[in-house]
C-alpha cells in the first residue's frame, strides 16, 4: 500500500474536475496509464480530460478513450487547454517527473491552482507535486496505476479496455518482459489483468506488427547504412538526418525502437540514437548492465530517465552532437569495456 493512497482516497471522495497529462510524444506506458486512469476516475463519477503535450504514434490509437484525448497544439487550442488546467481541482502527472517534459504545459501546470498528483517511475523527481507516487523500481507507470486502483479497493472496476491499456504500458516498458525491471510483481499483475479478459496477442500485434511498408524499408536502410559500431567502446549508434526522415515519410513513432537494434549486437553495452528533429536533436540512450545512461544523459545531454533507458536533447547540429558524444566515450572506456557483456560460459557436459 502506498503511503499516499489514503490521501488520494480523501481527494477523490467527492466528484472532481480532473486533468490528466503525460510526457511529450507519449509512448504506450504514458498513454495507456493516462487512459486507464481516466476511465477509472470516470467510473467513480469524476469529470476527466486527458491532455497530451504533443501528438503520439498512430499504433496507440486503439486504446479505450483515445477519441476523447485533447492533443495540445499551442496555435490551435491554447485557450481551451489553459482553461482545463486552471479549472481542474486535481491534476495528475503520469509517467514523467519534471515539468520540462511537457513543454509549454509545464508552466501552466506549475501555476495551476488545483492539487497536483505525480504518479511516475523515473529517477530523481522534481519537486512540483502536492502528492507523490514516485517509484523508480516500478517497471512502468501502468504497474503503479494498477496497484493504486487495487489499493483503493477497486480492482473489480478494471475492464478489458483499461486492462489492455495497462498491459500495453507494462509490455513496452519492460521490452516485452525481458528487462531486469520485470519483477514477480509484474507477472502477478499481468495474471490479474488476464482476469479482465485482456487479449495479449492482439495488443502485441497492434503495437509491434502494425508498420507501414515504408517504415520497414526505413528500418532496413538504417540498419544497412547508418549503424555505426565502435568496438573499442562497446558502443553502437545511429544518427538520422532531417532529409532521411523526409525521404522515408517518417511519422511520430517511426523511430521508436531503433535504439534497441543497436543494443542487440552481441557485446554492445551502450547504444544511442540521434534524430534531427526540427526543434532540436532528440537522443535515446540504452545500456546493459552497470553503465547508467540516466546519469550519462543527465550529465551531458540535458536529459534523464532510467538506469538502462534514458533520453536527452541537444541544440547543437546533428554532426556536432554526434561528435561530442563520440568525444565523451574515452572517459567512460574502462566502464564500457568492464561491464560483463560476454555470455556465461557453460562447461560442456561430461561424456
Ligand atoms: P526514449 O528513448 O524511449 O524516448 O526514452 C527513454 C526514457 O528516457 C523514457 O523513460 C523517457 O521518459 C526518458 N526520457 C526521454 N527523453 C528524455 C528527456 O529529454 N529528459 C528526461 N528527463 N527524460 C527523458
Ligand atoms: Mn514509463
Amino acid at each position: 500500500m502506498f503511503p499516499s493512497v489514503s490521501e488520494l482516497q480523501a481527494l477523490l471522495a467527492e466528484p472532481k474536475q480532473i486533468f490528466i497529462t503525460t510526457h511529450h510524444k507519449p509512448d504506450a506506458d504514458a498513454l495507456g496509464s493516462s487512459l486507464a486512469w481516466a476511465t477509472y476516475l470516470k467510473k467513480k463519477g469524476h469529470s476527466v480530460t486527458v491532455v497530451t503535450p504533443s501528438d503520439y504514434p498512430a499504433f496507440l490509437n486503439w486504446m479505450q478513450g483515445n477519441d476523447e484525448v485533447v492533443v495540445y497544439e499551442p496555435r490551435q487550442n491554447d485557450r481551451q487547454v489553459r482553461d482545463l488546467v486552471n479549472r481542474a481541482d486535481l491534476l495528475f502527472c503520469l509517467d514523467f517527473n519534471c515539468l520540462g517534459r511537457i513543454n509549454e504545459l509545464g508552466e501552466y501546470v506549475r501555476r495551476a491552482p488545483g492539487t497536483k498528483v505525480l504518479i511516475d517511475h523515473h529517477q530523481r523527481p522534481e519537486n512540483f507535486a502536492d502528492v507523490s507516487f514516485s517509484e523508480p523500481t516500478a517497471a512502468a507507470t501502468a504497474e503503479l496505476i494498477f496497484e493504486i486502483i487495487r489499493d483503493l479497493g477497486d480492482q473489480a472496476l478494471i475492464d478489458q479496455g483499461m486492462g489492455e491499456a495497462l498491459y500495453a504500458g507494462i509490455m513496452t516498458d519492460t521490452g516485452s518482459f525481458r528487462h531486469p525491471s520485470t519483477s514477480r510483481n509484474v507477472h502477478l499483475i499481468i495474471a490479474e489483468l488476464l482476469n479482465a479478459h485482456i487479449d495479449l496477442a492482439s495488443v502485441h500485434r497492434r503495437i509491434y506488427d502494425s508498420h507501414s511498408e515504408i517504415r520497414l524499408r526505413f528500418l532496413g536502410y538504417i540498419l544497412k547504412d547508418k549503424l555505426v559500431v565502435l568496438r573499442e567502446f562497446n558502443t553502437a549508434y545511429i544518427a538520422v538526418t532531417k532529409e532521411e526522415l523526409r525521404e522515408y515519410e517518417s511519422k511520430t513513432g517511426d523511430t521508436e525502437g531503433l535504439v534497441n537494434y543497436a543494443l542487440s549486437i552481441e557485446g554492445i553495452v551502450l547504444a544511442a540514437v540521434f534524430i534531427d528533429r526540427s526543434s532540436a536533436v532528440k537522443i535515446s540512450f540504452r545500456s546493459v548492465g552497470d553503465f547508467s545512461v540516466a546519469d550519462f544523459s543527465r550529465n551531458h545531454f540535458d536529459g534523464g530517465g532510467h538506469h538502462n533507458a534514458s533520453g536527452g536533447v541537444s541544440t547543437e547540429s546533428l554532426d556536432a552532437t554526434v561528435e561530442r558524444f563520440v568525444g565523451l566515450l574515452p572517459q567512460y572506456q574502462a566502464q564500457l569495456l568492464g561491464t560483463p557483456a560476454e555470455p556465461v560460459v557453460v562447461a560442456p557436459p561430461v561424456a
